[in-house]
C-alpha cells in the first residue's frame, strides 16, 4: 500500500473498458475496504490521460473489439501499467481487459498485440459465449466457487507461466475447460456481473494482496444470498 496508507484504486480507461456493470468492481472494492476501516482513494483514468504508476489495485473491464484494441495500443504506448506491476501493484481484469493482458488477441478479425503481462493468447471461438459462468477456483487461492456472467467471442489459451483461475462447471470461460488466469498479483477472468459483487471473497483476495495483511470478516449475508441464487440457477 502507498506510503500515505490510502489504498489507491485505479480504474483503467472507463471510456473504453466498462461493459456489463464492471464499474461495480471498483465500488465493491472501495466498500469492502471501507468496512475494514481502510481509507480509499479511487482514480478514474481515461484513455487520453497518463496512467498513474503509484496505484495499489488496477481494474480493467470488458469492451467491444474496437475499444479493446485501442485500449491495448494506448496502454502499450503509456507503459504505466507495466511500471505499476513492476512495483508490485495488483491487477484485476475482466474479459476484454483480461484478453489484452495476454500476448495477443483478436479484435475485428485482426490479431492485436497484448501487454504480455500474462502468458496467454486469445483467438476467436466457433460461437459467442453468452450466459452464466461458474467454476471451481484454484484451491491455492482458497476461494469459494466462481459465479459470473460471460459475453465474449474470444477463446483464451494459457501458456505455462500462468495458472487457470478456475475449472469450468457452467459456461465456456477460456475454452470450456478452464476459466480466467492468475500469476503473482495479476488476475483475469471472463466473469462480468460485476465479478466482485458476485464473488466478494475474490474482492477480499485482491485487498489482501494489496495490503499484505489479513482482513477481519464482514457480514456477507446479502452477497451470500445473491451467490446462492445465481449458483442454484445454474445447477438446475
Ligand atoms: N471483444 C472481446 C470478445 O468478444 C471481449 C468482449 C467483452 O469484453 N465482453 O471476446
Amino acid at each position: 500500500m502507498s506510503t500515505d496508507s490510502q489504498l489507491r484504486l485505479v480504474w483503467v480507461y472507463p471510456d473504453l473498458l466498462s461493459t456489463y456493470g464492471d464499474r461495480g468492481n471498483l465500488l465493491i472494492l472501495a466498500h469492502r475496504a471501507g468496512l475494514r476501516g481502510l481509507p480509499v482513494a479511487s482514480v478514474e483514468v481515461r484513455s487520453d490521460q497518463a496512467l498513474p504508476v503509484d496505484g495499489d489495485i488496477y481494474l480493467l473491464g470488458g469492451g467491444e473489439d474496437g475499444p479493446q484494441s485501442l485500449a491495448s495500443q494506448r496502454l502499450l504506448a503509456d507503459g504505466g501499467l507495466h511500471r505499476a506491476v513492476d512495483r508490485g501493484a495488483v491487477v484485476f481484469a475482466v474479459c476484454a481487459g483480461y484478453q489484452l493482458l495476454g500476448n495477443s488477441f483478436y479484435a475485428k478479425g485482426t490479431e492485436c498485440r497484448g501487454l504480455e503481462l500474462l502468458d496467454l493468447t486469445s483467438d476467436r471461438g466457433p460461437s459467442r459465449a453468452v450466459g452464466e459462468l461458474a467454476g471451481d477456483i484454484d484451491s491455492r487461492l482458497g476461494l469459494p466457487r466462481l459465479t459470473g456472467f460471460e459475453n465474449h467471442g474470444g477463446r483464451t489459451h494459457l501458456g505455462p507461466e500462468v495458472y487457470p483461475l478456475a475449472r469450468v462447471t457452467t459456461g465456456i470461460g477460456n475454452d470450456g475447460q478452464t476459466e480466467g488466469a492468475w500469476r503473482g498479483k495479476i488476475l483475469g477472468t471472463y466473469s462480468h456481473g460485476p465479478a466482485l459483487a458476485r464473488n466478494p471473497a475474490l474482492a477480499d483476495l485482491l485487498l489482501r494482496w494489496a495490503t499484505g495483511s489479513m482482513l477481519p470478516p464482514v457480514d456477507d449475508a446479502w452477497p451470500d444470498a445473491l451467490r446462492k441464487e445465481r449458483l442454484s440457477a445454474v445447477a438446475s
